[in-house]
């Protein structure tokens, strides 16, 4: 029999979520599960445009963390992590208290870090809004809506990838609900709209943000202040609210890990997820960089490596092989565009519809519900699913 294994899971990321729900049946009679998260629920992304817009409210877009935990085997750590020291194999935590492990996994997405902001478009960590931490974003803006709709502003939405579309067209969706007029514009940088997806992809997003008043320049935005945005070719525009939607940022913690981490400072791992320099360590979703296979960050991805992960935390834990794991090579992608109608991509394919608003609607619901609904039912003698101090 294996000796008794601690895992520590880093944050409660969709990989992790299917592993806690699932780990209730898990064979590692010898494995006790930890997850450090700090938040009981979270908004989940793919429905933040829909609460933007008015289409949903922050209940029902809630990812259920604790009560996901609490119903299995799992010990919740309810903190962050502050730093990582692999030499020492433990993980700090924002109270200073060292948490030791046998096995690490980590699911702490990205961030968007105001600094590096700050680098590439000064004044943008003090004058605009991040759209992550995606639960700060949510909670301020309510009153940032309320903002707009008494005062009607120039909006900015600076990042067009198809969170930035979602975005810019969910403000639309708000401000027409009131008939707030107000000046929409998504800036693409120098690659331009939806720069990684099709051609049809883009024309079809271009067509809808037209028709939703939304202006699209192709340039890079090179700094803001309070009330204006400037572009690389030297034009400036009156900005009264900026939304960033450039990406994410690898999370800082990684940095003076030790672990291997690519040229951006995500963390590096082969086909196992495992890490290329610390065979203890797995990372799935958005903080990971898969090396033998890369793929976009996206939800998606980030729900697909649940099960394979769940699988190779199982082995970790009973000192068996590991399962080789290949992601898909394209994803089906849902937009909501803003007006009961969503753009699905898939390769080079791409159409708008209303169907495809209804399909996304029920997915993203669905993925809520199953969170709470097919959870395992507890088994009496398994280490409690209580919150650790
Ligand atoms: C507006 C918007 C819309 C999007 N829509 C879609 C979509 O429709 N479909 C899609 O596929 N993708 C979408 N995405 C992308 C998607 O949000 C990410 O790819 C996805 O959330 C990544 O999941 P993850 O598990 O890697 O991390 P996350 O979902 O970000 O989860 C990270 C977890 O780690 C915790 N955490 C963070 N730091 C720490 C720490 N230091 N210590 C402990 N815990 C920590 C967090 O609290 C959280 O629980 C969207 C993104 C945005 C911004």
């Amino acid at each position: 029999m294996s000796a008794h294994k601690k895992i520590v899971l880093l944050g409660a990321g969709h990989a992790h979520l299917h592993v806690i729900r699932h780990w209730q049946r898990a064979q590692a009679p010898n494995a006790e599960l930890i997850v450090v998260s700090p938040r009981e629920s979270q908004i989940y992304s793919g429905m933040l445009p829909g609460l933007m817009g008015g289409t949903y409210k922050p209940s029902q877009c809630e990812l259920p963390v604790a009560r996901v935990i609490k119903n299995s085997p799992a010990t919740w750590i309810q903190s962050t992590a502050r730093h990582i020291d692999m030499a020492k194999q433990v993980v700090v935590l924002e109270n200073g208290r060292h948490l030791s492990f046998d096995t690490l996994s980590i699911d702490i997405g990205s961030t968007m870090d105001p600094d590096e902001l700050d680098k590439r478009m000064p004044g943008a960590g003090e004058h605009a809004m991040r759209i992550r931490p995606i639960d700060d974003f949510a909670q301020q803006w309510p009153a940032t809506l309320a903002s707009l709709r008494a005062h009607p502003h120039s909006i900015a939405v600076v990042g067009a990838g198809a969170a930035g579309v979602e975005t810019v067209l969910a403000v639309a969706k708000a401000l027409a609900a009131s008939k707030t007029q107000a000046g929409l514009t998504l800036i693409a940088g120098a690659r331009g709209l939806m720069h990684t997806y099709s051609p049809r992809a883009k024309r079809l997003a271009a067509m809808w943000l037209k028709r939703a008043g939304v202006q699209v320049i192709e340039q890079r935005c090179v700094g803001l202040s309070a009330d204006t945005l400037s572009l690389h070719g030297g034009l400036r525009l009156q900005c009264d609210l900026a939304i960033l939607t450039t990406g994410g940022h690898a999370p800082k913690l990684l940095a003076q890990s030790g672990l291997s981490l690519n040229d951006h400072g995500y963390i590096r791992v082969n086909e196992y997820g495992q890490s290329h320099s610390h065979p203890n360590v797995f990372a799935a979703g958005d903080v990971s960089a898969n090396t033998p296979y890369p793929h976009p960050r996206s939800g998606v991805y980030a729900v697909r490596a649940g099960p394979p992960l769940l699988v190779n935390l199982i082995a970790s834990a009973n000192s068996t092989a590991l399962t080789a794991y290949k992601p898909p090579t394209r994803t089906l992608n849902l937009l909501n565009l803003g007006n009961g109608r969503a753009l699905a991509t898939w390769g080079r394919w791409a159409a708008c519809s209303r169907v495809f608003w209804w399909w996304k609607n029920a997915i993203d619901k669905g993925f809520i519900a199953k969170q709470l609904t097919t959870m395992p039912q507890k088994t009496a003698g398994k280490v409690g699913g209580k919150q650790a101090a």
